[in-house]
């Protein structure tokens, strides 16, 4: 099924500049939920927490008060990967449940730090590319009884309809090591009417791919399509060589889209710090691999930046305007 699942074939026999065009004519009529279908392959942004950290948010801090404080770095960060034609921008709401944010005081502003999050990647985004909401973790463990089942969807709804109202046009769940809290975060965001994508944070170990808290693909895949996700993947954890295996599992445990955004390498700690050496130019180097592989929406996480989605869009573009990496 590997270069099998593009399914634009008149596009092929269309000169190629004129294939371009009509395949960014194509992206923007379609619907979000079209868009996430295997047809064509998404080239969605990289990471927002560190390039915000470059533009001096200090480690420790809250990521998702940024939305509040400095909202210019938040639009400029999101902007940074509009221009560079990435089609799915994420908003700065990753820590912004209220679980997260009580721990600095902010619980009373979940709901704004969301929707206002969403706004700034609205405007960046000026209808030139789709909104992404983004959930993750509550930092609470349900296995530990930290935290009741009811709660947590209560606080995952809370943010799902605020980024909603903010703007958002779906919503990704994402870097999550437990199932149950993924299922969770899926069922709201379907609840709040958007569509959602559910992506995981895996491990290699002992021949297989497993969350840390011990879930497989497999459970991840199936729990996530019975809660209403339009697509699945991962995030996180890997760079990019780490997922390339990944990538063929979750495509053939279901006909859902393969969503892959892997960090910048692994980190070296640097005075506590994680820092990610992996070039722009190596992380490419990955991807057509990653799209023979079955990943239909390919972009980056931590210690990504505008230079590296740079390097992926002429791979997507190619793609999606021959069938072949
Ligand atoms: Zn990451």
């Amino acid at each position: 099924m590997s270069g099998g699942t593009y399914e634009m074939p008149q596009i092929e026999m269309l000169p190629e500049r004129m294939a371009g065009k009509l395949s960014l004519w194509y992206n923007f009529s379609m619907s979000t939920f079209t868009m996430l279908s295997k047809g064509r392959v998404v080239l969605a942004d990289g990471a927002v927490g560190t390039e915000l950290m470059k533009l001096g948010l200090k480690s420790g801090a809250s990521t998702a008060e940024w939305n509040l404080s400095h909202p210019d770095c938040v639009r400029r960060v999101a902007a940074s990967y509009v221009e560079i034609g990435c089609e799915m921008i994420l908003t700065n709401t990753f820590g912004a449940n209220r679980f997260q944010l009580e721990r600095y005081g902010l619980a009373g502003k979940t709901a704004e730090i969301n929707r206002v999050g969403a706004a700034l990647t609205a405007e960046a985004c000026s209808g030139r590319a789709r909104v992404s909401g983004c959930i993750g973790p509550s930092g609470k463990l349900l296995v530990m009884e930290e935290v009741a089942e009811e709660a947590l969807y209560e606080s995952f709804l809370e943010q799902a309809e605020s980024q909603k109202r903010g703007g958002a046009d779906l919503i990704t769940v994402m870097t999550m090591t437990d199932t149950a809290e993924m299922t969770i975060a899926v069922k709201a965001v379907a609840a709040a009417g958007l569509p959602v994508i559910a992506s995981m944070t895996y491990e290699y170990k002992n021949g297989e791919y497993r969350t840390i808290m011990g879930n497989t693909p497999e459970q991840a895949v199936k729990a996530a399509g019975a809660a209403g996700a339009s697509a699945i993947g991962a995030n996180c954890g890997y760079g990019p060589d780490g997922y390339i295996n990944l990538a063929p599992i979750l495509r053939d445990l279901s006909d859902l889209p393969v969503y892959i955004k892997s960090n910048a390498g692994l980190p070296e700690l640097v005075d506590g710090q994680p820092v990610y050496r992996m070039s722009a130019d190596e992380f490419a180097s990955s991807a057509p691999v990653l799209l023979e592989n079955g990943t239909t929406i390919i972009g980056g996480c931590c210690g990504t930046g505008p230079d590296y989605l740079e390097k992926l869009k002429p791979i997507v573009d190619r793609w999606n305007e021959r069938g072949t990496a």
